[in-house]
């Protein structure tokens, strides 16, 4: 049978999160010389998320004398207006360390305002690669890099990990082939607060950059990696899309195990992109993530690729 993923749940687990600190706050805006930004602020314990600026962005506040912590930054045309942000936040003048879930410009559009001010990037070295480089995104415009050598990671990771940061224990690991091939989540043991990176997202279908490597195998074996990271009440912060809970996790797990199976079914019986979509595999998910068909396709797409290499 297939789960509910109910908007009223995704409210509900996001105020939930919201219930341990303040209600979430709109932020007046703040003109950018390019474009006004909205963000909206939602306090969780001990940790604030920043929405409004292309990518979800948790921040973390200074314990001792560490620095403030961001994870993720936005696109370029929001920083500006992001960093004043974090930092009226915090009462703080400087971020200093900047992890990049992954390379996408969503998530790296602060890494030359932040790393010209002197903050740690800490990201996947795929991450590092990649803006190192002129690159098409999957949602950007145009080529995306290269980056100048100041916006680039300082400090690359390749696995899983520990670290300490602000009297917080951070658990790490990569998620490869999932949504960028260069993907990383970070778990806040003392917080119970997963950042789970680009192939989370609640509200939304997930983007699959299969240009770049993602493919529906490993976006699976990204949610199973990620079930085993989290409890049923871990606060969860997805890339896009409001925050959601380790169980939210489990059911999405769920549901991309059946979906594929139904697809490496459907192809396996010679069926094309259109005709899995045509077939409604996620029709029941409508209301709760919109029109699947461009996922879908990708995602079969994906599977195609892996098991039929041109
Ligand atoms: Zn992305």
């Amino acid at each position: 049978m297939k789960q509910d993923f109910s908007r009223r749940q995704f409210l509900e687990t996001g105020s939930c999160a919201v219930a341990a600190g303040v209600l979430g706050t709109t932020v007046p805006s703040l003109v950018s010389a390019q474009s006004s930004t909205e963000i909206i602020r939602e306090e969780l314990s001990h940790a604030w998320v920043f929405h409004g600026v292309g990518c979800n962005v948790f921040a973390m506040p200074d314990i001792n004398g560490d620095g403030v912590m961001m994870v993720d930054g936005g696109l370029a045309e929001h920083s500006g207006a992001l960093v004043d942000s974090v930092l009226n936040t915090f009462g703080k003048d400087r971020i200093d360390l900047l992890v990049n879930t992954h390379w996408h410009p969503e998530q790296t559009g602060s890494n030359v305002t932040l790393g010209a001010q002197g903050s740690e990037i800490l990201a996947h070295e795929k991450t590092g690669m990649y803006l190192r480089n002129s690159v098409q995104s999957a949602l950007f415009e145009g080529r995306y890099g290269p980056l100048p050598e100041v916006g680039l990671p300082t400090k690359t990771i390749s696995g899983t990990g520990r670290m300490k940061y602000a009297g917080q224990e951070i658990i790490y690991g990569y998620l490869p082939a999932a949504h960028s091939d260069s993907d990383v989540w970070l778990y806040f043991t003392m917080l119970d607060t997963l950042v789970a990176g680009g192939p989370v997202t609640s509200g939304q279908w997930p983007i699959m950059d299969i240009r770049h490597g993602s493919w529906m195998g490993g976006l699976l074996k990204a949610y199973e990696t990620l079930a085993q990271v989290v409890s049923a009440d871990t606060v969860v912060i997805p890339a896009h899309g409001p925050i959601i809970n380790g169980t939210d996790i489990l059911r999405m797990r769920a549901m991309y195990t059946n979906l594929h199976l139904d697809l490496s079914e459907q192809l396996n019986l010679g069926m094309g992109p259109k005709d899995v979509v045509n077939m409604g595999l996620l029709d029941d998910y409508i209301n709760d993530f919109g029109d699947p068909n461009l996922f879908l396709q990708n995602a079969h797409r994906s599977i195609q690729r892996a098991f039929v290499p041109d």
